[in-house]
C-alpha cells in the first residue's frame, strides 16, 4: 500500500498533548515493564479503566490490559481520510462498546472477565492494530498503536 498523506491529527488524543510522527530514524521502543500495562499515553481513552490485576494461587499476580483504544484514530494518533479507515473506526467503536458491556457484566466475576480480557488482549487488539498500521503508515510517537505494536512484536 502506498503512503496516504491525507491525514489529520486525532482530535481526542491531541487535545492536550503535542505528538510527533515516528520516522525511520526513530529508535525501536521496546519497554515491556509491568508499568506499561497501565499505559496512559496518547491514543488511550483515559476515562476508561482497562487494566485489571489478577491474582490466584500457584502463580504470580499479573495485570491484563484490555483496550478500548481510541475509536477516533484507532490508536495511531492520526485520522486518515479514507473509506477503509472510516470502516475501521466504526469497528473499533463497536468493539469498544462490546468491551464496556463485558466489563460491566462480569465486574464481579474476575475469572470470566480475565478470560475475555486475555482473548481481547491477545487476539482482537493486535488484529485491530495491524489493520490500523496498514492504513496509517507512520503512527504518532508514543501512540497506542506504536505501544501495542511493540508489545505484541507486530511487524509494521
Ligand atoms: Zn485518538
Amino acid at each position: 500500500m502506498t503512503a496516504n498523506n491525507s491525514y489529520s491529527t486525532c482530535p481526542v488524543c491531541f487535545e492536550s498533548t503535542e505528538m510527533k510522527l515516528e520516522n525511520e530514524k526513530s529508535p525501536e521502543i521496546k519497554h515491556l515493564f509491568s508499568s506499561d500495562s497501565a499505559f496512559i499515553g496518547p491514543g488511550k481513552e483515559r476515562s476508561v479503566t482497562d487494566t485489571y490485576a489478577f491474582s490466584g494461587e500457584g502463580y504470580p499476580n499479573f495485570w491484563v490490559h484490555i483496550f478500548p483504544i481510541c475509536p477516533k484514530c484507532c490508536g495511531t494518533g492520526l485520522v486518515v481520510d479514507s473509506e477503509d479507515f472510516t470502516k475501521l473506526q466504526s469497528e473499533v467503536k463497536m468493539a469498544t462498546e462490546n468491551m464496556q458491556n463485558i466489563i460491566k457484566a462480569f465486574s464481579k466475576e474476575p475469572s470470566v472477565l480475565k478470560e475475555h480480557a486475555e482473548r481481547l488482549t491477545y487476539v482482537l487488539t493486535p488484529l485491530i492494530i495491524r489493520r490500523a498500521l496498514r492504513l496509517v503508515e507512520t503512527p504518532a510517537r508514543h501512540s497506542y498503536a506504536r505501544y501495542l505494536a511493540n508489545l505484541f512484536n507486530l511487524v509494521i
